[in-house]
């Protein structure tokens, strides 16, 4: 069994922890916003992301409903 780095934001997997932290440094943010870097639309929620606007809009409705 390969040893998986998983990221506990998103969940996305890495084969090392070079690759996740380097991946783990796009949810922190930092100063001023997300990086543009950042692929598709991050929930602000939850973190888990998606490729279109509509799919994040879609998934805020059904997992955080107000
Ligand atoms: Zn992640
Ligand atoms: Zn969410």
């Amino acid at each position: 069994m390969a040893s998986e780095f998983r990221c506990p934001m998103c969940g996305a997997t890495f084969p090392s922890e070079a690759a996740l932290k380097q991946h783990g440094a796009m949810h922190m943010g930092g100063s001023g916003g997300s990086p543009a870097a950042s692929p598709g639309f991050a929930c602000a929620a939850c973190g888990a992301h998606f490729a279109t606007e509509a799919e994040l809009k879609a998934h805020g409705a059904k997992s955080h409903p107000m």
